[in-house]
């Protein structure tokens, strides 16, 4: 039973090999950050989180890398508009860098928050300008881009003359792309195909954000920085490249362009990974479109088409409940139906703290059936034992199958309702071994908290609780049950707190000792 992954270069489930095993490298396309990420932006990072930590569960050293675009992301791929960062900046009077600290600072605490473990290596596209320079300067070597006033542009024509096939991740043909081109955009009369696309962009006066270059003041076209750090930190040839399903074309179409005219000479990445998009009434979910919902707005709710808030756990589960391939609409009701599914996993994991090992002893399992064993019979377990280890190996399917979480999530649900009925049931505990029982109490923990990465959340309102318990000892000390106000007291007391009865009434206050 291995992993396998749909290959979006090859149109095809594949068995993951790593290229150097145990090692294996997984670059994700990481975050724009000029502004909050919304749901749509968290899919990714989500979905690779989980494939990371799965990976790493199946032993293999992973280093996972997860890049910040801070400069050169162009608002179209038409090479057109102004920087998305020096926008924001602008509208916001500040220095583009500031914008871009803030916006990754957020991101980072999201992205926490969703429980995603932090990158191994959180490269930013400009402190990386030296790479990206060097890599044109190959492309140029190689005869596949040409300069013209200042600007750098690959030929996309002359590379897939070469027989390289552009177009071959996203599967279009050189002569669709030709007639589906939009002429007449700004830069278009420097290139010599509508099809090229910018290695290195010649700064206009009023540009903040700006190196120098041999080809002058400039900055980098935005499909530059992932080839150049992918190759930088885990080698001309990574194991898996992943972002949104929208990121396709033109961003990876041009990375592999990118890598295999360079002195890589390679695609880049082994296996090419996208997950597909979030959407709302079936519209993908865009900036562009303004049918986002704000990761931060969303924790605390209402907002957008959603009447309610939703927990970043919630969220995880949501997200995780669909595979990673198909679209997922946000509603409401979807929200709701995850919050009870994450619930009951949370449910299985408290069912487990008491469901162990050790209450399996013999002496218990003797004790608790139905038919009396006789001295030194063990009870016959091989069936049922069969049955839990089908159930544990049923999640593992699902996770081998492309990664698909709806289906081990669904296995999980089967499982912990054998878990249930072994709890329930006195009679069935002598049905399962000591042994099969650990494995597959131990196999729901991995997966629920240490592959699927869903951790509980402090649902209670300490501050309720607490108003609460107040009110009990108001009681208490109405009806001059003393017993119980002492009780209340030491109780708060162990938790730092003090009870104060004043003129007002009962207050409470932080114990000073
Ligand atoms: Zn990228």
């Amino acid at each position: 039973m291995s992993l396998s992954l749909y290959n979006t270069l090859t149109r095809k489930k594949e068995e993951f090999q790593p290229v150097h095993p145990p090692q294996v490298g997984v670059y994700l396309c990481g975050p724009t950050v000029y502004s909050e990420a919304h749901l749509g932006n968290a899919r990714g990072p989500v979905v690779f989180d989980v494939l990371t930590r799965y990976l790493r569960h199946l032993q293999y050293q992973v280093r996972y890398v997860r890049n910040i675009t801070d400069v050169g992301h162009l608002e179209s791929d038409a090479d057109t508009g102004e920087d998305k960062m020096e926008k924001a900046a602008r509208a916001a009077r500040i220095e583009p860098m500031q914008v871009a600290q803030h916006f990754t600072n957020r991101y980072r605490q999201h992205m926490l928050s969703l429980g995603c473990l932090p990158p191994d290596i959180e490269p930013q596209a400009s402190g990386h300008i030296i790479e990206q320079i060097q890599v044109i300067e190959e492309i140029i070597g190689n005869g596949l881009a040409y300069e013209v006033n200042g600007s750098v542009y690959f030929d996309v024509p002359k590379y897939d003359e070469e027989g390289k096939r552009y177009g071959k991740l996203s599967n279009r043909s050189i002569e669709d792309q030709m007639a589906n081109s939009r002429a007449g955009l700004e830069g278009q009369s420097e290139k010599r195909s509508p099809l090229d696309f910018a290695l290195w962009k010649k700064a206009s006066p009023e540009h903040i954000m700006r190196w120098p270059s041999p080809w002058g003041e400039g900055f980098p076209g935005w499909h530059l920085e992932c080839s150049a750090m992918s190759r930088k930190y885990l080698g001309d040839l990574s194991d898996i490249h992943g972002g949104g399903l929208d990121l396709m074309f033109p961003h990876h179409e041009c990375e592999i362009a990118q890598s295999q005219g360079s002195h890589s000479h390679t695609d880049e990445a082994r296996f090419w990974v996208h997950n597909n998009m979030i959407t709302v009434n079936g519209t993908k979910m865009s900036k562009s479109l303004g049918n986002f919902v704000l990761l931060g707005d969303m924790f605390k709710g209402p907002t957008g088409p959603l009447a309610f808030g939703y927990s970043p756990m919630v969220v995880r589960f949501f997200l995780l409940q669909a595979h990673y391939r198909s679209p997922v609409d946000v509603s409401d009701d979807a929200l709701q139906a995850a919050r009870k599914g994450y619930r009951k996993l949370m449910n299985g994991l408290r069912l487990l703290d008491r469901l162990t090992a050790d209450s399996f002893s013999s002496d218990v399992i003797r004790d608790r059936t139905v038919a009396p064993l006789a001295e030194g019979r063990q009870p016959d377990t091989a069936a049922g034992d069969a049955e839990l280890r089908k159930l544990v190996a049923d999640v593992f399917v699902g996770l081998n199958d492309d990664l698909n979480t709806a289906r081990a999530i669904a296995s999980l649900f089967n499982l912990l309702r054998k878990f249930n009925t072994l709890a329930a049931t006195t009679a069935t505990m002598a049905t399962v071994s000591s042994a099969a029982l650990t494995d597959a109490v131990d196999a729901y923990r991995a997966v629920v908290s240490d592959i699927l990465g869903l951790q509980d959340e402090p649902r209670a309102n300490a501050e309720e609780l607490l108003k609460l318990t107040l009110e009990f000892y108001t009681e208490a000390k109405a009806e001059k049950a003393y017993d119980k106000v002492d009780t209340i007291r030491a109780a708060l007391k162990s938790q730092g707190i003090v009870i104060k009865d004043t003129k007002a009434g009962v207050e409470w206050a932080y114990s000073e000792e």
